[in-house]
């Protein structure tokens, strides 16, 4: 029997405004849709937050037995500055800038984005489209909203007509708007649009001479509006009416409100059953962002390249941090927390390497039946990750009682509780057994390098310099880095 029949899930869903309980339209399957990057710079961590909360979401899809469809896309176009309708694209700026192809931004980032993702031990989604790729089936669908009467064709460009929608639907339904308030708080049209109220928004757009990202279409050379790519990509892979869409709290308004109303004048319904929308990571309290460069980029972590930082974090540690914290709630990064993430992720693989040592017993001191049903209850809770993490922390408490001789486990419940640890631990929260800053080595690997640098220091002490730097260089000639900085020493891997 799948696991998902004894389960009952609750997902907090951004329409309803509470937790409703999770019915997939199809039992079994599920569609899933995450609006991915725009291509543009290298993710920062606060973009990593999201999508790894998504991440977690479809490994416990699949760990319930659920076959999942999970589209992610990637924004390789129509996406401008300030997310509005006026402005330079992002990625054709960049190419300015830089002197290079857009289509060579969209590459370098593109690639950029997956290597991260990889270090972070990602499942690939199921589909990865691109919204250069779809051109044709954005055309078709403002085709569609143009006939029904929802748009209006200006100076080549096509805008979606709001108040129109608004007379027969709620535009803000998700966002918990109304068009009053958006009538009040939109700015006047500045002259520069084409639009016939600032609320419109753009369905197609006419590219100025120099836009060099730019198609055919019925209305002229240009390109397409920043939130139909994502009604296009999601109504071909998952169908008019799916199950969950994701993505930041910032899309809620006004990309995936219009995102809403664009499949509403399309095909008479309501595209998703489940909004799902994650909180943001904060530095120094402030919101992550590309644009006021208050960010941090993930390679700067993993080589501690980074003021912020006292010292690098491998990836896993990294993604335990941010798996503590409910993905619904905000999460300040500091050096200080990661410090203590990575003591609490030690201390849980310790535990799990212990496992296969334990003395076994006639009896068990532990009701494994009941913290196991705790540890699903956590995640049933609306992906309740750090519920879910206190309840791995009793089980680990336990073993280093088997492990003191202070308690006892019997063979069954042993097994239990190894296969349950294994699968939230590394199935569900895709943690990895590792420590080093790539990912990719033992768990000994600082320790070691850590004695190395108090052995270098004590030379350095001594005036035994010749010491110290073969030190040094025998550990760079296998890839790893000293760094000498005011707060002593640390080390990257290449
Ligand atoms: P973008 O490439 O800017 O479209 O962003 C990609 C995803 O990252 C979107 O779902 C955003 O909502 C999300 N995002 C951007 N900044 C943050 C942040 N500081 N914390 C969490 N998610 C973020
Ligand atoms: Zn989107």
């Amino acid at each position: 029997m799948p696991l998902y029949q004894n389960q009952e899930l609750k997902i907090y869903n951004s329409l309803t405004g509470k937790k409703d309980v999770f019915k997939p339209i199809n039992e079994g399957h599920i569609g899933m849709y995450v609006c991915g990057p725009t291509v543009y710079s290298n993710v920062h961590l606060g973009n990593v937050r999201t999508f790894l909360s998504f991440d977690m979401i479809f490994r416990y899809f699949k760990h319930l037995d659920y076959k999942v469809r999970f589209v992610r896309n990637i924004t390789d176009a129509g996406h401008l500055e300030n997310d509005a309708d006026e402005g330079e694209d992002r990625i054709a700026k960049k190419a300015r800038l830089e002197q290079i192809e857009p289509m060579e931004v969209v590459q370098m980032y593109t690639v950029d984005f997956h290597n991260i993702l990889n270090k972070f031990n990602f499942l690939p989604p199921s589909i990865e489209p691109t919204a250069t790729g779809h051109i044709i089936e954005q055309i078709e669908i403002i085709k569609t909203i143009l006939d029904k009467g929802l748009a209006y064709e200006i100076n080549g460009s096509v805008y979606f007509d709001v108040l129109k929608y608004n007379k027969t639907n709620h535009y803000g339904i998700l966002s918990g708007r109304n068009i009053e308030d958006l009538i009040h708080n939109t700015r006047a049209l500045d002259g520069q649009s084409d639009k016939k109220n600032p609320q419109d928004f753009a369905l197609w757009k006419k590219a100025e001479p120099q836009h060099i990202m730019r198609w055919p279409s019925p209305w002229s050379d240009g390109f397409p509006g920043w939130h139909l790519e994502c009604t296009a990509m999601s109504t071909k892979y998952l169908g008019e009416q799916f199950d969950i869409h994701g993505g930041g709290m910032d899309l809620k308004f006004p990309h995936h409100e219009c995102e809403i109303a664009q499949a509403e004048v399309c095909n008479g319904k309501s595209p998703v059953n489940y909004w799902m929308h994650t909180n943001m990571l904060t530095l120094n309290g402030q919101k992550m962002a590309k644009s006021t460069g208050n960010n941090i980029l993930p390679a700067e972590i993993f080589t501690g390249e980074n003021n912020i930082l006292k010292k690098p974090f491998s990836p896993s540690v990294t993604r335990f941090f941010m798996m503590q914290a409910h993905y619904r709630s905000i999460l300040d990064f500091s050096s200080d927390a990661l410090e203590a993430s990575e003591k609490g992720f030690n201390k849980l693989m310790e535990a799990v390497n212990s496992l296969e040592k334990l003395p076994v017993s006639s009896s068990t001191d532990f009701d494994i039946k009941t913290w196991k049903n705790n540890c699903y209850n956590a995640m049933n809770d609306d992906f309740n990750t750090p519920i879910l993490i206190a309840e791995l922390f009793s089980a680990v408490k336990f073993i280093n009682q088997v492990k003191d001789g202070k308690a006892s486990v019997n063979q069954t419940d042993l097994d239990i509780l190894t296969k349950t640890i294994h699968e939230f631990v590394f199935d569900v929260l895709g943690l990895e057994n590792v420590d080093n800053c790539n990912g990719n080595g033992s768990n000994k690997l600082s320790d070691t390098v850590e004695v190395l640098i108090k052995l270098r220091a004590e030379a350095r002490a001594n005036k035994d310099f010749a010491l110290s730097d073969k030190i040094r260089d025998e550990l760079l000639s296998v890839g790893i880095q000293l760094k000498d900085g005011k707060d002593g020493t640390s080390f990257s891997t290449n």
